[in-house]
Protein backbone atom coordinates (compact mmCIF):
# COMPACT_ATOMS: atom_id res chain seq x y z
CA UNK A 1 0.00 0.00 0.00
CA UNK A 2 1.33 3.09 -1.13
CA UNK A 3 -0.77 5.92 0.09
CA UNK A 4 -1.12 7.66 3.71
CA UNK A 5 -3.54 9.09 5.20
CA UNK A 6 -5.06 11.71 6.29
CA UNK A 7 -6.37 12.97 3.05
CA UNK A 8 -6.24 16.75 2.14
CA UNK A 9 -9.55 18.46 2.31
CA UNK A 10 -9.23 19.50 -1.09
CA UNK A 11 -8.71 15.80 -2.28
CA UNK A 12 -12.01 14.45 -0.19
CA UNK A 13 -14.12 17.90 -1.33
CA UNK A 14 -13.68 16.14 -4.68
CA UNK A 15 -14.01 12.24 -4.00
CA UNK A 16 -15.83 12.01 -1.21
CA UNK A 17 -19.10 12.63 -2.73
CA UNK A 18 -18.59 9.22 -4.23
CA UNK A 19 -19.20 7.38 -1.62
CA UNK A 20 -22.01 9.21 0.13
CA UNK A 21 -24.63 7.04 -1.96
CA UNK A 22 -23.12 3.61 -0.01
CA UNK A 23 -23.06 5.56 3.09
CA UNK A 24 -26.51 6.65 2.93
CA UNK A 25 -27.67 3.06 1.98
CA UNK A 26 -25.78 2.01 4.81
CA UNK A 27 -27.78 4.27 7.43
CA UNK A 28 -31.40 3.56 5.78
CA UNK A 29 -30.77 -0.35 5.33
CA UNK A 30 -27.70 -1.03 7.53
CA UNK A 31 -25.95 -2.90 4.52
CA UNK A 32 -23.00 -2.55 2.43
CA UNK A 33 -22.97 -4.05 -1.47
CA UNK A 34 -20.07 -6.59 -0.21
CA UNK A 35 -17.72 -6.06 -4.05
CA UNK A 36 -16.76 -2.97 -4.77
CA UNK A 37 -15.34 -1.82 -8.14
CA UNK A 38 -12.96 2.23 -7.84
CA UNK A 39 -12.54 3.16 -11.36
CA UNK A 40 -11.22 5.91 -12.95
CA UNK A 41 -7.87 7.39 -15.02
CA UNK A 42 -5.13 6.10 -13.71
CA UNK A 43 -3.77 8.79 -11.26
CA UNK A 44 -7.34 9.74 -10.09
CA UNK A 45 -6.95 8.95 -6.14
CA UNK A 46 -8.37 5.53 -6.26
CA UNK A 47 -6.21 3.85 -3.62
CA UNK A 48 -5.76 6.76 -1.65
CA UNK A 49 -9.94 7.22 -1.67
CA UNK A 50 -10.38 3.72 -0.54
CA UNK A 51 -8.22 3.54 2.14
CA UNK A 52 -10.07 6.27 3.36
CA UNK A 53 -13.22 4.51 3.23
CA UNK A 54 -11.78 1.33 4.85
CA UNK A 55 -10.70 4.17 7.63
CA UNK A 56 -14.02 5.50 7.80
CA UNK A 57 -15.38 2.00 7.91
CA UNK A 58 -13.01 0.51 10.80
CA UNK A 59 -13.07 3.74 13.17
CA UNK A 60 -14.44 3.53 16.64
CA UNK A 61 -16.59 6.36 16.21
CA UNK A 62 -18.24 5.95 13.08
CA UNK A 63 -21.13 5.08 12.64
CA UNK A 64 -20.34 1.63 11.42
CA UNK A 65 -18.73 1.01 14.99
CA UNK A 66 -20.26 -1.93 16.82
CA UNK A 67 -22.35 -3.28 13.90
CA UNK A 68 -22.94 -6.39 13.97
CA UNK A 69 -23.81 -8.50 11.06
CA UNK A 70 -26.78 -10.53 9.66
CA UNK A 71 -25.50 -11.39 6.16
CA UNK A 72 -26.92 -13.30 3.26
CA UNK A 73 -24.92 -14.85 0.80
CA UNK A 74 -24.05 -11.80 -1.75
CA UNK A 75 -24.90 -9.19 0.52
CA UNK A 76 -24.12 -8.21 3.92
CA UNK A 77 -26.09 -7.03 6.50
CA UNK A 78 -24.94 -5.06 9.94
CA UNK A 79 -27.72 -4.54 12.35
CA UNK A 80 -27.05 -0.51 12.94
CA UNK A 81 -25.53 -0.09 16.85
CA UNK A 82 -27.65 0.33 19.60
CA UNK A 83 -26.41 4.45 20.05
CA UNK A 84 -25.92 4.75 16.55
CA UNK A 85 -23.25 7.26 15.64
CA UNK A 86 -23.03 9.90 12.47
CA UNK A 87 -19.65 9.99 11.60
CA UNK A 88 -19.11 9.83 7.92
CA UNK A 89 -15.67 10.86 8.06
CA UNK A 90 -12.63 8.82 10.20
CA UNK A 91 -11.86 10.85 13.36
CA UNK A 92 -8.29 10.09 13.20
CA UNK A 93 -7.72 9.38 17.10
CA UNK A 94 -9.80 6.57 18.14
CA UNK A 95 -7.18 3.22 18.49
CA UNK A 96 -8.99 1.99 15.35
CA UNK A 97 -7.32 5.26 13.39
CA UNK A 98 -4.19 5.27 14.97
CA UNK A 99 -3.76 1.74 14.50
CA UNK A 100 -4.62 2.90 10.43
CA UNK A 101 -1.75 5.44 10.83
CA UNK A 102 0.73 3.16 11.64
CA UNK A 103 -0.29 0.82 8.78
CA UNK A 104 -1.29 -2.08 11.65
CA UNK A 105 -4.76 -2.77 10.29
CA UNK A 106 -5.40 -6.91 10.91
CA UNK A 107 -8.58 -6.84 9.00
CA UNK A 108 -7.25 -5.53 6.01
CA UNK A 109 -5.85 -7.79 3.38
CA UNK A 110 -4.38 -5.27 0.76
CA UNK A 111 -2.91 -6.39 -2.89
CA UNK A 112 -1.09 -4.47 -5.00
CA UNK A 113 -0.16 -6.12 -8.15
CA UNK A 114 3.48 -7.78 -8.35
CA UNK A 115 6.04 -5.93 -10.50
CA UNK A 116 8.76 -7.94 -11.85
CA UNK A 117 12.20 -7.41 -10.46
CA UNK A 118 13.67 -5.43 -13.24
CA UNK A 119 10.87 -3.10 -13.51
CA UNK A 120 11.12 -3.46 -17.16
CA UNK A 121 6.98 -3.98 -17.69
CA UNK A 122 4.10 -3.07 -15.28
CA UNK A 123 3.23 -5.88 -12.56
CA UNK A 124 0.50 -8.19 -12.31
CA UNK A 125 -1.51 -10.02 -10.27
CA UNK A 126 -0.82 -13.62 -9.86
CA UNK A 127 -2.64 -16.90 -8.81
CA UNK A 128 0.12 -17.74 -5.99
CA UNK A 129 -1.18 -14.29 -4.89
CA UNK A 130 -4.47 -14.99 -3.63
CA UNK A 131 -3.51 -18.42 -2.03
CA UNK A 132 -3.05 -17.47 1.60
CA UNK A 133 -6.51 -15.44 1.26
CA UNK A 134 -8.82 -18.89 0.28
CA UNK A 135 -6.95 -20.14 3.65
CA UNK A 136 -8.18 -17.55 5.75
CA UNK A 137 -12.27 -17.36 4.25
CA UNK A 138 -13.21 -19.27 7.40
CA UNK A 139 -12.06 -16.49 9.84
CA UNK A 140 -14.22 -13.48 10.85
CA UNK A 141 -13.12 -10.10 11.49
CA UNK A 142 -10.16 -9.79 14.40
CA UNK A 143 -10.81 -5.84 15.79
CA UNK A 144 -13.12 -4.49 13.35
CA UNK A 145 -16.76 -4.43 12.41
CA UNK A 146 -15.52 -6.26 8.69
CA UNK A 147 -12.65 -8.11 7.00
CA UNK A 148 -11.30 -6.14 3.96
CA UNK A 149 -9.70 -7.28 0.95
CA UNK A 150 -8.71 -4.73 -1.33
CA UNK A 151 -7.17 -5.74 -4.81
CA UNK A 152 -5.41 -2.65 -6.43
CA UNK A 153 -5.34 -2.60 -9.82
CA UNK A 154 -7.08 -5.57 -10.13
CA UNK A 155 -7.28 -5.06 -13.85
CA UNK A 156 -3.99 -6.46 -13.85
CA UNK A 157 -5.21 -9.50 -12.62
CA UNK A 158 -4.30 -12.98 -14.91
CA UNK A 159 -6.93 -14.73 -16.15
CA UNK A 160 -6.09 -17.68 -13.64
CA UNK A 161 -5.82 -14.78 -10.54
CA UNK A 162 -9.27 -13.33 -11.94
CA UNK A 163 -10.83 -16.71 -12.12
CA UNK A 164 -9.25 -18.00 -8.48
CA UNK A 165 -11.24 -14.79 -6.92
CA UNK A 166 -14.40 -15.29 -8.50
CA UNK A 167 -15.71 -17.80 -6.25
CA UNK A 168 -14.62 -15.45 -3.54
CA UNK A 169 -16.91 -12.37 -4.90
CA UNK A 170 -19.98 -15.08 -5.51
CA UNK A 171 -19.99 -16.05 -1.96
CA UNK A 172 -18.25 -13.59 0.27
CA UNK A 173 -17.89 -14.63 3.93
CA UNK A 174 -19.85 -13.02 6.24
CA UNK A 175 -19.00 -9.82 7.50
CA UNK A 176 -15.93 -9.78 4.63
CA UNK A 177 -16.03 -6.76 1.95
CA UNK A 178 -14.29 -6.96 -1.40
CA UNK A 179 -13.00 -3.67 -2.73
CA UNK A 180 -11.48 -3.71 -6.42
CA UNK A 181 -10.08 -0.68 -8.17
CA UNK A 182 -9.22 -0.31 -11.98
CA UNK A 183 -8.42 2.14 -14.44
CA UNK A 184 -9.62 0.01 -17.31
CA UNK A 185 -12.84 -1.97 -16.24
CA UNK A 186 -13.06 -3.38 -19.59
CA UNK A 187 -10.23 -6.03 -18.74
CA UNK A 188 -11.95 -7.20 -16.31
CA UNK A 189 -13.53 -10.85 -16.46
CA UNK A 190 -17.93 -9.59 -17.14
CA UNK A 191 -18.38 -12.41 -14.47
CA UNK A 192 -16.27 -10.10 -11.70
CA UNK A 193 -17.70 -6.73 -13.49
CA UNK A 194 -21.13 -8.32 -12.69
CA UNK A 195 -20.37 -8.41 -9.11
CA UNK A 196 -19.48 -5.23 -8.55
CA UNK A 197 -21.23 -2.02 -7.36
CA UNK A 198 -19.12 -0.03 -9.58
CA UNK A 199 -17.82 3.72 -8.12
CA UNK A 200 -16.71 6.01 -10.75
CA UNK A 201 -14.34 8.64 -10.42
CA UNK A 202 -14.29 11.69 -12.52
CA UNK A 203 -10.61 13.42 -13.81
CA UNK A 204 -10.27 15.62 -11.20
CA UNK A 205 -10.32 19.90 -12.82
CA UNK A 206 -7.19 21.22 -12.54
CA UNK A 207 -8.56 24.37 -9.95
CA UNK A 208 -8.72 21.66 -7.02
CA UNK A 209 -6.12 19.75 -8.54
CA UNK A 210 -4.00 22.94 -8.13
CA UNK A 211 -5.27 22.99 -4.53
CA UNK A 212 -4.35 19.51 -3.33
CA UNK A 213 -1.32 20.10 -5.02
CA UNK A 214 -1.00 23.21 -3.04
CA UNK A 215 -2.13 21.36 0.32
CA UNK A 216 0.62 18.20 -0.46
CA UNK A 217 3.70 20.43 -0.82
CA UNK A 218 2.75 22.62 2.20
CA UNK A 219 5.80 25.41 2.04
CA UNK A 220 8.02 24.40 -0.64
CA UNK A 221 5.01 24.72 -2.85
CA UNK A 222 5.76 27.31 -5.73
CA UNK A 223 2.69 28.46 -7.37
CA UNK A 224 3.54 29.14 -11.04
CA UNK A 225 4.78 25.07 -11.27
CA UNK A 226 1.83 23.68 -9.64
CA UNK A 227 -0.77 25.85 -11.81
CA UNK A 228 1.19 24.61 -15.22
CA UNK A 229 1.33 20.57 -13.53
CA UNK A 230 -2.38 20.67 -12.73
CA UNK A 231 -3.19 21.97 -16.20
CA UNK A 232 -0.90 19.58 -17.84
CA UNK A 233 -2.06 16.76 -15.46
CA UNK A 234 -5.43 15.79 -17.42
CA UNK A 235 -7.35 15.30 -14.42
CA UNK A 236 -4.54 13.36 -12.80
CA UNK A 237 -3.30 13.62 -9.31
CA UNK A 238 0.12 11.43 -9.71
CA UNK A 239 0.55 13.24 -12.76
CA UNK A 240 0.15 16.60 -11.20
CA UNK A 241 2.45 15.44 -8.54
CA UNK A 242 5.31 14.35 -11.06
CA UNK A 243 4.31 17.03 -13.08
CA UNK A 244 5.43 19.54 -10.25
CA UNK A 245 8.85 17.83 -9.52
CA UNK A 246 12.00 19.16 -9.95
CA UNK A 247 12.65 16.45 -12.63
CA UNK A 248 9.96 17.80 -14.86
CA UNK A 249 10.38 21.16 -14.32
CA UNK A 250 14.11 20.92 -15.54
CA UNK A 251 13.38 18.67 -18.21
CA UNK A 252 10.70 21.28 -19.44
CA UNK A 253 13.91 24.07 -19.51
CA UNK A 254 15.69 22.29 -21.62
CA UNK A 255 12.78 21.14 -24.26
CA UNK A 256 12.01 24.92 -24.60
CA UNK A 257 15.53 25.34 -24.56
CA UNK A 258 16.08 23.45 -27.57
CA UNK A 259 13.03 24.05 -29.40
CA UNK A 260 14.35 27.43 -29.33
CA UNK A 261 17.84 26.99 -30.97
CA UNK A 262 18.57 26.17 -34.30
CA UNK A 263 17.24 23.21 -36.09
CA UNK A 264 20.59 21.56 -36.17
CA UNK A 265 20.34 21.87 -32.36
CA UNK A 266 17.39 19.54 -32.08
CA UNK A 267 19.03 16.23 -31.72
CA UNK A 268 20.22 17.47 -28.84
CA UNK A 269 16.89 16.77 -27.86
CA UNK A 270 16.92 13.24 -28.87
CA UNK A 271 19.90 12.57 -26.49
CA UNK A 272 18.16 14.45 -23.97
CA UNK A 273 14.72 12.35 -24.08
CA UNK A 274 16.67 9.00 -24.57
CA UNK A 275 18.33 8.52 -21.12
CA UNK A 276 15.45 6.18 -20.10
CA UNK A 277 12.02 5.45 -21.02
CA UNK A 278 10.55 7.43 -18.07
CA UNK A 279 12.27 10.28 -19.56
CA UNK A 280 10.89 9.68 -23.44
CA UNK A 281 8.02 9.66 -21.90
CA UNK A 282 8.12 12.61 -19.88
CA UNK A 283 9.21 13.95 -22.76
CA UNK A 284 6.44 13.41 -25.04
CA UNK A 285 4.31 13.93 -22.50
CA UNK A 286 6.04 17.93 -22.45
CA UNK A 287 6.10 18.30 -26.15
CA UNK A 288 2.18 17.06 -26.91
CA UNK A 289 1.39 19.72 -23.45
CA UNK A 290 3.58 22.69 -25.77
CA UNK A 291 2.15 22.22 -29.23
CA UNK A 292 -1.30 21.82 -27.74
CA UNK A 293 -0.79 25.25 -25.99
CA UNK A 294 0.09 26.58 -29.21
CA UNK A 295 -2.56 25.09 -31.19
CA UNK A 296 -5.24 26.28 -28.87
CA UNK A 297 -3.96 29.96 -28.77
CA UNK A 298 -3.69 29.73 -32.63
CA UNK A 299 -7.74 28.95 -32.69
CA UNK A 300 -9.01 30.33 -29.40
CA UNK A 301 -6.71 33.49 -29.18
CA UNK A 302 -6.53 35.71 -26.00
CA UNK A 303 -9.40 33.19 -24.87
CA UNK A 304 -7.32 30.32 -24.70
CA UNK A 305 -5.88 29.19 -20.85
CA UNK A 306 -2.06 28.96 -21.31
CA UNK A 307 -0.98 25.46 -19.46
CA UNK A 308 2.25 26.90 -20.15
CA UNK A 309 1.12 30.66 -19.02
CA UNK A 310 4.87 31.33 -17.50
CA UNK A 311 6.45 30.68 -21.07
CA UNK A 312 3.42 32.11 -22.90
CA UNK A 313 5.66 34.60 -24.67
CA UNK A 314 8.57 32.31 -25.33
CA UNK A 315 6.19 29.89 -26.76
CA UNK A 316 4.83 32.33 -29.52
CA UNK A 317 8.04 33.20 -30.32
CA UNK A 318 9.01 29.69 -31.06
CA UNK A 319 5.93 29.40 -33.24
CA UNK A 320 6.66 32.60 -35.00
CA UNK A 321 9.97 31.93 -36.01
CA UNK A 322 8.98 28.34 -37.01
CA UNK A 323 6.16 29.65 -39.04
CA UNK A 324 3.60 27.07 -36.89
CA UNK A 325 0.33 27.12 -38.45
CA UNK A 326 -2.52 25.52 -37.24
CA UNK A 327 -2.43 22.55 -39.99
CA UNK A 328 1.46 22.59 -39.28
CA UNK A 329 1.05 22.11 -35.40
CA UNK A 330 -1.69 19.44 -36.01
CA UNK A 331 0.14 17.27 -38.28
CA UNK A 332 2.70 17.39 -35.52
CA UNK A 333 0.29 16.47 -32.47
CA UNK A 334 -0.62 13.98 -34.90
CA UNK A 335 2.56 12.15 -35.35
CA UNK A 336 3.41 12.46 -31.59
CA UNK A 337 0.13 10.91 -31.14
CA UNK A 338 0.77 8.20 -33.44
CA UNK A 339 4.60 7.58 -32.39
CA UNK A 340 3.30 7.38 -28.75
CA UNK A 341 2.01 3.96 -29.28
CA UNK A 342 6.11 2.78 -29.67
CA UNK A 343 6.65 3.71 -26.49
CA UNK A 344 5.09 0.25 -24.52
CA UNK A 345 7.50 -1.69 -27.17
CA UNK A 346 10.65 -3.46 -25.65
CA UNK A 347 13.22 -1.15 -27.43
CA UNK A 348 16.12 0.33 -25.65
CA UNK A 349 15.49 4.10 -24.45
CA UNK A 350 17.87 5.18 -27.08
CA UNK A 351 16.31 3.03 -29.69
CA UNK A 352 13.04 4.14 -28.77
CA UNK A 353 13.94 7.95 -28.28
CA UNK A 354 15.23 7.96 -32.02
CA UNK A 355 12.00 6.11 -33.29
CA UNK A 356 9.55 8.57 -31.83
CA UNK A 357 11.66 11.92 -31.86
CA UNK A 358 13.02 12.09 -35.42
CA UNK A 359 9.78 11.77 -37.18
CA UNK A 360 8.51 14.74 -34.99
CA UNK A 361 11.34 16.93 -35.75
CA UNK A 362 11.43 16.27 -39.48
CA UNK A 363 7.32 17.49 -38.64
CA UNK A 364 8.91 20.79 -36.99
ZN1 LIG B 1 -11.39 6.92 14.47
Amino acid sequence: MKVSLPLSTSFLEVHSPKLSPLLDRFEESSSLHSTLLFTGIEGVGKKSLVLHLVQTLFCDESLFANSESDSGPDLFGSSAPSEKKTGRDPCGNCPSCTRALRDQWLDLYWFDPEAPEDGSRLGSHKIEAFRDLKSKLGLGPVSEPFKIVVIADADRMTPAAANSILKMLEEPPKNWIFILTASDSSRLLPTILSRCMEVRLSPIPSEPLFAILKASKGLEFNSIRGQVAARSANGSLTRAIHFSSEEVWTLREQILGLLSSPAHEWMKLVETLSKSQTQTHLGLDLLESIFSDLLQASIRGDSHVWTHSDQRELLLQISEVRGLSPERLCGILGTLAEKRKLVNLPLNAKLLAQEILIPVLEVL
